[in-house]
């Protein structure tokens, strides 16, 4: 692999020439993969057991981080029920840094497509509040599938620029994650491509951008709160630069940072910093606007009373359009598109309610009304195809074993597909 040369030369002078060699020499190695188990679906000792493709062992900085060399993981059908997410290993270090705890009001300021929301989803463990923040609308909604994807409950999926969501929330969050745009010096082995983008030019104009990324982020940090800046780059720049700049007024304390190299450790590269809010304030904010529909309400609790026996609780709001949510306790009001909230439970058309795919992600393991298929079965349902069954008529969970995969509709001992055909496997 041809590094760029002024790249070269800065790492050269970092690392003096016998170090800047073990470096180079990483680049000739294959890109490693890896994969997080999501224990919101399946616990990380449960996965090692039943995983359809050996594991190469464990990612020492990630309790569920697992190696793993299959190329075809992301078409598993375990990975279509949410059981893991695959990330890149060294970008498995963010998240813990950060040491969310349950209850917390969590921001995660860069998200797409989410690997590190759904670690934070797991460590809050449906409790406290997550948002989740893209501001690429393309983007955004691949986060907000994969929110879906892995059964997360207490995350909204917005979409809007840095500085409008600081306007809204200041002083508000425990606990902000910045993974911020970056040159992706850290991308070289696993996509070449980052390679033709990289220029002294383009590292300058990143730094200038993150710049004002963490100055909006660090005004919706709490006083005492924590964030975590992260990259997957090593110019000081966006780095180091970055997260001991003068100019917030001395609030801001460097706790650690630190860079993962590629020569160092099993992981294309990444750097990650930890500070700490000194002053500032805390503030609270104006609760999310629930938008109450008694007759919609009644028709959920029908069908959750067959569906689940005990409907999950909470406080419902509903839409103009008849869409319904479960919200998030404590969800504050975001100025900021909203792509999803809480958990979409379905559809209220003012005569009958139709469920939603979410609702079967988030709950689906609860339900009483499951059809449990095989893996060699479930390919079918994942295809879109109608599968035969015993259960009496009405809405179920299709499962592969006991895990949901979506919702069916069961007539006569067939069940019809209700997965949605976006989501549904091309073979
Ligand atoms: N945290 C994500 C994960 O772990 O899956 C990866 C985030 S990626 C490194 C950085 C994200 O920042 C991209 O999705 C990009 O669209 C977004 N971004 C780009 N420009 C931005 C800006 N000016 N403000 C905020 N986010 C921006």
């Amino acid at each position: 692999m041809n590094l760029p040369e002024e790249f070269s030369e800065r790492m050269k002078r970092r690392f003096g020439e016998e170090e800047y060699a073990a470096f180079l020499a990483a680049f000739q190695e294959p890109p490693v993969k890896g994969l997080r188990v999501n224990p919101l679906k399946i616990s990380a000792e449960r996965f090692c057991a039943v995983s359809p493709f050996p594991l190469g062992g464990k990612v020492p900085w990630e309790k569920n981080g697992f190696y793993h060399g299959e190329e075809r993981a992301g078409g598993d059908v375990y990975h279509f029920a949410g059981l893991y997410y695959l990330q890149e290993p060294s970008a498995m270090s963010a998240a813990p840094l950060l040491g969310v705890c349950e209850g917390e009001r969590v921001l995660d300021l860069c998200a797409a497509p989410g690997g590190k929301t759904t670690r934070l989803a797991a460590d809050l463990n449906g409790t406290g509040v997550l948002v989740a923040n893209e501001i690429d609308g393309a983007r955004a909604k691949i986060l907000s599938q994969n929110v879906e994807r892995m059964g997360i409950t207490n995350c909204a999926v917005v979409s809007a620029s840095p500085e409008k969501l600081a306007k809204s929330l200041p002083c508000y969050f425990d606990k902000i994650l910045v993974d911020a745009p970056c040159s992706g010096e850290g991308m070289f082995r696993k996509e070449p491509e980052a390679l033709s983008h990289w220029s002294e030019a383009n590292v300058k104009l990143c730094a200038a951008r993150q710049k004002e990324i963490l100055a909006s982020a660090f005004a919706m940090l709490r006083e005492g709160g924590e964030l975590v800046y992260s990259t997957c780059t090593f110019a000081e720049e966006e780095t180091m630069e970055r997260v001991i700049e003068p100019d917030r007024d001395g609030t801001a304390e460097l706790v650690c940072a630190r860079y993962y190299y590629p020569h160092e450790v099993r992981g294309e590269g990444h750097f990650i910093a930890l500070l700490k809010k000194k002053g500032g304030g805390t503030r609270g904010a104006k609760p999310f606007p629930v938008r109450r529909d008694r007759a919609a309400e009644e028709a959920f609790r029908t069908f959750a009373e067959d569906f689940f026996g005990t409907p999950p609780q909470g406080e419902i709001s509903t839409l103009a359009d008849g869409r319904m949510y479960l919200v998030p306790a404590g969800m504050p009001a975001l100025d900021a598109h909203v792509l999803r909230l809480g958990v979409e439970l379905g559809e209220w058309d003012g005569r009958v309610f139709k469920p939603a795919h979410a609702l079967a992600m988030a709950f689906g393991a609860q339900a009483k009304r499951q059809e449990h298929l095989s893996r060699a079965a479930s390919l079918a349902y994942l295809r879109g195809e109608t599968v035969p069954s015993d259960l009496a008529d009405g809405w179920c969970a299709v499962c592969v074993e006991e895990f949901p995969l979506g919702l069916g509709k069961c007539v006569h001992g067939v069940i019809k597909n209700h997965l949605p055909k976006g989501l549904r496997a091309i073979k």
